[in-house]
């Protein structure tokens, strides 16, 4: 009777992690490897003037998870996204305006769960600002057009620059060179 019960309180808790794990919002793949919506009339792959929306008109235009990261600082779980194992060559933009951030030549490998590069595809493409948050010092990076979180940089990538931008997949957008 004793070994019932205390197997029952083991599995408890193992039910309750299984119960929250499937429940984890899915980030949906998007075939057209562009996340914008019809709705968003700001996203362009041209158009570099500044990008400055409320928050109700992000939540508004931008698609759940892309508002969640871009908007809200969030994260995606690490190996979820599409990006990761990816090596097709092309260019990388900004998934809520369209702004160009990386070329494919700068990505590398880094076994971290997240697409990695180790520079912008230019100087003003990317912004950045301290983060103190979650207890750690890290530099934030955001897109140079609308401010939206992409991730972060680190000082532990490869050469020539020995950075590693930790980018959220869900906020980046791909178009193959032509
Ligand atoms: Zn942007």
């Amino acid at each position: 009777m004793h070994s019932i019960i205390s197997i029952a309180v083991m599995a408890l808790p193992m039910v309750f992690c299984q119960c929250s794990f499937s429940q984890s919002p899915k980030e949906k793949v998007s075939l057209s490897m562009n996340n914008a919506s019809s709705k968003n009339k700001i996203y362009s792959r041209t158009d570099k003037s500044k990008v400055q929306l409320t928050d109700a008109e992000w939540k508004d235009i931008l698609p759940h998870n892309v508002y969640y990261i871009a908007r809200q600082k969030g994260t995606e779980r690490p190996w979820s996204s599409k990006y990761e194992n990816f090596d097709e060559t092309g260019t990388y933009y900004c998934a809520a305006c369209g702004n160009a951030l990386f070329r494919s030549d700068a990505k590398f490998e880094s076994s971290c769960g997240w697409p990695s590069f180790f520079e912008p595809i230019a100087k003003g493409s990317i912004i950045y600002a301290p983060d103190h948050s979650a207890g750690m010092e890290r530099t934030e990076v955001m897109c140079g057009r609308c401010k939206a979180h992409l991730g972060h940089v680190f000082d532990d990538g490869p050469k020539p620059t020995g950075l590693r931008y930790c980018i959220n997949g869900v906020v980046l957008d791909f178009d193959k060179s032509k």
